[in-house]
């Protein structure tokens, strides 16, 4: 009896070790959470296209409050993740530009262009095959995504421009107060993002497009194919654009991933990497806008 007993006794220790050793590992194996949540800003404009591993683990920790509706992402999450290739990139430095109004495209920026797919508008050829991973993956999902502008030459960007112009000064607006009103809606010929071919304008150039099933879906998954709502309602103060659920652009698929993590906007988030990037030319607009209060 008393040689059973030390024998369970023996046994039971037994387990014991073994349950603190695996506790102990697990330990060492958890938060690969908090190892992402630390890295939400590092500084490498060189590193090349994150691998799928590190978006499926980024997946899961999606803040809910980024998210303009509750209701599709929770079934989302348990569907099969698309998963982008690693495609050919040789750095992301270009996908990051930053094109506004003070930083210009050079005026000799020739993008290379090429066709999306199922579409007559054309897109950096850097940026095709993340488009047309992301387009596969609305179909699949049900969601029928309309391309309405891609590439824009910088001859449709002023004709779009005077165009804006001409119907602010027709609604009364002084020549100069309808110059602000229309580099609020359309950029500048070689401030836009359409004229590197690095952007997208989906389905509706409308407001209410954010009440849709198709915005919902790109808000919650365009970063996953390397693109970012860029002109969101809550900065424009930062971005000087004006709210524009449509307009996505492609910063590549990592920093896209920070990006829609932090919640930052292409300037913030350029910003909080502390880097120059992009042209920096804070006269083009008053340039331009002589030009335009001349015609
Ligand atoms: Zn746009």
């Amino acid at each position: 009896m008393i040689e059973l007993r030390k024998k369970t006794t023996f046994a039971f220790a037994i387990i014991i070790i073994a349950v603190f050793s695996l506790s102990s590992c697990f330990d060492d194996l958890s938060p690969n959470e908090t190892v992402v949540q630390k890295t939400i800003i590092i500084p490498e404009t060189t590193r090349p296209v994150t691998t799928v591993t590190e978006q499926t683990t980024v997946t899961e920790l999606e803040p809910e409050t980024t998210e303009p509706e509750t209701t599709e992402p929770e079934t989302e999450a348990t569907e099969p993740e698309p998963e982008p290739e690693p495609l050919p990139i040789i750095d992301n430095e270009w996908a990051l530009w930053l094109i506004s109004a003070n930083h210009p495209l050079p005026l000799d920026y020739v993008p290379q262009l090429v066709e999306i797919s199922g579409s007559k508008h054309k897109i950096d050829i850097r940026v095709k095959g993340y488009a047309d991973l992301l387009f596969e993956a609305a179909q699949r999902d049900g969601i029928n995504l309309r391309v309405i502008s891609g590439y824009r030459s910088v001859e449709d960007q002023e004709m779009y421009f005077l165009s804006v112009y001409r119907y602010m000064k027709s609604k009364g607006y002084s020549d100069e107060t309808a110059f602000y009103k229309t580099i609020a809606e359309i950029a500048v010929p070689y401030t836009s993002e359409h004229n590197a071919g690095l952007a997208i304008d989906f389905n509706l150039i409308e407001e209410h497009f954010d009440q849709t099933p198709e915005f919902r879906w790109l808000a919650g998954n365009a970063w996953k194919y390397g693109f970012i709502m860029r002109y969101p309602a809550d900065k424009t103060n930062t971005t000087g654009i004006i709210y524009e659920p449509w307009h996505f652009r492609f910063v590549g698929l990592y920093h896209a991933e920070q990006i829609y993590n932090s919640g930052l906007c292409l300037e913030e988030y350029i910003d909080a990497l502390n880097i120059s990037i992009g042209n920096s030319d804070y006269q083009i607009v008053e340039e331009y806008k002589n030009y335009v209060l001349s015609l």
